[in-house]
């Protein structure tokens, strides 16, 4: 597993350009430099259509940058893709309905030629990181959405990979699945010590998971500001109700509204006064989301 404090994945100057044959058609990103060590969680966050998914596809050598240059544990991202070191879950499992859970968490392993023996020991493993030892004689469609996220996940790190690029992998679940969801996805980073990129669109999600939040914003896309999530771990239930949580939910939201809060200005303090006491009315009611 990779040291803590070294860093595995490295952006400097990147843009990315669609084109349509050689005609250029949308400018995703533009400018982006990001640093992430090895055992960060790091949330992207911002507006549909800002550029989340296409870093966290750059960083995965899914899609290559127009210019630029992405390292990722010393090596470019195409290495580090053909050496396993990504894992990746999205917002769908992806499950085979036919294939029990156990062969569905064993099926990169059988891909790569791994023989039945090794097989069955690391998808035990893996479904006992994820708590569905229970689970592995039953089929994808006999699970809850929540069950089925964890299974993918579990195959995601089967690989043992350093780093773990996650695209709103709990956007479909209900808002208390998702709660229950976060901490059993922090448990598991703690516990693997793997380095997680994770988009989401929700500010609760990215603040209650993450070691530091990077905001962007649209057209094109680039980085307006990283936040240091300072709240301790484990965070649980309670860190939801902290003075700390909601200042923090608070920052990131304004720094999305494109009013980034300058210390010591009085007039952004008092809107964020202002934020703070509208969302604590509102989680009151139950709404934040
Ligand atoms: P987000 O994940 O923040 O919603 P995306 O990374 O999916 O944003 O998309 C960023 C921009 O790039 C959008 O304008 C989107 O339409 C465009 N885009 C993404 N993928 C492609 C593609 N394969 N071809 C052309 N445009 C694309």
């Amino acid at each position: 597993m990779t040291e803590q404090g070294a860093a595995v994945v490295q952006l400097s100057g990147v843009d990315k350009t669609f084109f349509r044959g050689d005609q250029p058609v949308t400018t995703a990103l533009q400018g982006i430099d990001l640093s992430i060590r090895g055992r960060e969680f790091v949330s992207l966050i911002g507006p549909s259509g800002c550029g989340k998914s296409t870093l966290l596809r750059l960083i995965g050598d899914l899609v290559g940058p127009t210019s630029g240059k992405i390292v990722v544990n010393g090596k470019p991202a195409s290495q580090a893709r053909r050496d396993r070191d990504y894992g990746m879950v999205f917002q769908a499992p992806v499950l085979f309905d036919w294939r029990t859970i156990a062969d569905n968490v064993g099926l990169p392993l059988e891909v790569m030629g791994y023989d039945a023996t090794r097989r069955t020991t690391r998808t035990k493993e893996m479904l006992d990181l994820v708590e569905l030892s229970d689970f592995g004689h039953h089929h994808p469609w006999q699970l809850s959405g929540g069950m089925q996220q964890r299974v993918a996940i579990a195959r995601a790190l089967a690989f043992e990979p350093s780093i773990l690029l996650m695209d709103e992998p709990f956007g479909a679940l209900d808002e208390m699945t998702r709660e229950r969801m976060n901490q059993e996805v922090q448990r598991i980073w703690q516990q693997t010590g793997t380095t997680i990129v994770f988009v989401t669109h929700s500010i609760p999600e990215a603040v209650f998971l993450s070691s530091r939040v990077v905001v962007m914003s649209a057209r094109p896309g680039r980085i307006t500001k990283v936040i240091d999530i300072d709240l301790p771990r484990p965070r649980n239930d309670d860190t939801r109700e902290t003075e700390r949580y909601f200042e923090l939910v608070t920052e990131v939201r304004e720094v999305l509204r494109g009013r980034g809060v300058a210390p010591g200005d009085p007039d952004a303090a008092a809107a964020d006064g202002d934020a703070l006491a509208s969302l604590r009315r509102t989680q009151a009611e139950g709404a934040v989301g």
